[in-house]
Formats: structure tokens, C-alpha cells, sequence
């Protein structure tokens, strides 16, 4: 496969994986896993890529501050029987759901699995768009490209009368990527359908993908 952004050392460390990408943000509920999601069906159905998704989001990082537990170790060992005791096949792409934040538990993924590039997912809000500067410089640290920035919840357009509401904001990923030197990918609008279609267990992209979301998912797939 052809593949300019993604032309990277000695590749991905999963036997019959050409690409792993993971798909972070330095913020939890900002939409990281919906489009993850939404981005491995636009890239198997739009591009016609062999595609596996991974959830790697295998616990929520407040829940070990909430026990009092230490649970490194074994998030470590579960994510290693997900990556290498999984019978993938052969997969152009494998998109990994990354846990979100930046602590140590996103190093060692992105050391160990040798990603082959980055998409960091932000909402237009200043303190998401902080945490997803953090990610970046995380990235940059392990040598790991970041692909792009996309701005989700970018904007809400009433189905009604058409009117843009920029609920969060509007723009602020596309400044922290001109800033930072990085593509801004896309924009995903804010739509009842986006979280509905995950609802029921079939992504906008598959179910409506003439809506304005699906398609802003399909167009940021092909520049991946
Ligand atoms: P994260 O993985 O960053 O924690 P999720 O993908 O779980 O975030 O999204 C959080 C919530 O927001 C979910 O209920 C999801 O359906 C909803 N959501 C995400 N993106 C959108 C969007 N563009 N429009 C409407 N709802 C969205």
C-alpha cells in the first residue's frame, strides 16, 4: 500500500499489520471512540482497506484513582494478549482506540506496537484542546507521527431551520494545528444521528453516510 504519511521505520511490530494507527486524545468524552469507529468503517468501506479496530480504552482512568488501585501491570498484559494473541490476519490498517490521556500506560502502547502515526481527536474548547497538545508532544517524544487533528463536535446545524450553532466552539483544533505545525484533518458536527447510530450499534458511517457527519468521516479517512 501507498502510503506517504505513514512511510515509517521498520513498520508495525504485529506480524501481517502494515499500519497501526491509534486515535488518542489528551481528554476523555470528546469523541475519541466514536471516531475511531467511525474512521475504520470509512477506511474499510471508502477506501477499501483490510481493517481491524482495537479497543485499547480498556479502562477508565479515573477508576483506579476511584478504588485505589494499582492496575498498570495488568493493563499492560491484557493490551499485550489483545495486540499479539489475536489472530488479526492480514490488515492494511489496524486502528487502535487509545485510552485516553497521556500518561504512561499511551507510552508504552505507542512504544511497544511501533505505531505507524497518530490522530488526535479535540473538541473546539481550550482545555480539551490544551490536553490534546500534551498528546501531541507525547507523541512527538516517542517518535510517532501525528497524522493530523480533528475538531470534533466542531459545530451543530439545526435540521430544522439550518442554522450553525458552535455549541463548544468553532476552530480551535484548526489555530493548535496551524500553531503546532500539524494538518488539520476535518471537522465532525455535532448530531443527534452520530450518537444514536453508536447507540444502536451501527456507526453513521455504515447506517447514514450521506449525513454530513459520515461524510466528514469518509473525507478525513482518505487523507489518513
Ligand atoms: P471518548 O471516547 O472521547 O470518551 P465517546 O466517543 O465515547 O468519547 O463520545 C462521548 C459521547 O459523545 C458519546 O455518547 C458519543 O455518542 C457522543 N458523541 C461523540 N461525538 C459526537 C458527535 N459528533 N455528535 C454527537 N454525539 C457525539
Amino acid at each position: 500500500r501507498e502510503h506517504s504519511a505513514m512511510a515509517f521505520k521498520g513498520g508495525p511490530s504485529i506480524p501481517g499489520i502494515k499500519d497501526i494507527i491509534a486515535v488518542a486524545s489528551g481528554k476523555g468524552g470528546v469523541g475519541k471512540s466514536t471516531t475511531a469507529v467511525n474512521l475504520a468503517v470509512a477506511l474499510a468501506k471508502a477506501c477499501q482497506q483490510n481493517v481491524g479496530l482495537l479497543d485499547a480504552d480498556i479502562y477508565g482512568p479515573s477508576i483506579p484513582t476511584m478504588m485505589n488501585i494499582f492496575r498498570k501491570p495488568e493493563v499492560m498484559s491484557a493490551l499485550e494478549k489483545l495486540t499479539r494473541g489475536v489472530a488479526w490476519g492480514n490488515l492494511d490498517i489496524l486502528v487502535i482506540d487509545m485510552p485516553p490521556g497521556t500518561g504512561d500506560a499511551q507510552l508504552s502502547i505507542s512504544q511497544r506496537l511501533q505505531l505507524s502515526g497518530a490522530l488526535i481527536v479535540s473538541t473546539p474548547q481550550d482545555i480539551a484542546l490544551i490536553d490534546a497538545q500534551r498528546g501531541a508532544f507525547m507523541f512527538h517524544k516517542v517518535d510517532v507521527p501525528i497524522l493530523g487533528l480533528i475538531e470534533n463536535m466542531s459545530f451543530f446545524k439545526c435540521p430544522k431551520c439550518g442554522e450553525k450553532s458552535d455549541i463548544f466552539g468553532h476552530g480551535g483544533a484548526k489555530r493548535t494545528a496551524d500553531k503546532m505545525n500539524l494538518d488539520f484533518l476535518g471537522e465532525i458536527p455535532l448530531e443527534v444521528q452520530v450518537r444514536s447510530c453508536s447507540d444502536e450499534g451501527s456507526p453513521i458511517v455504515m447506517s447514514s453516510p450521506d449525513s454530513l457527519a459520515a461524510k466528514a468521516y469518509i473525507d478525513i479517512a482518505h487523507k489518513v
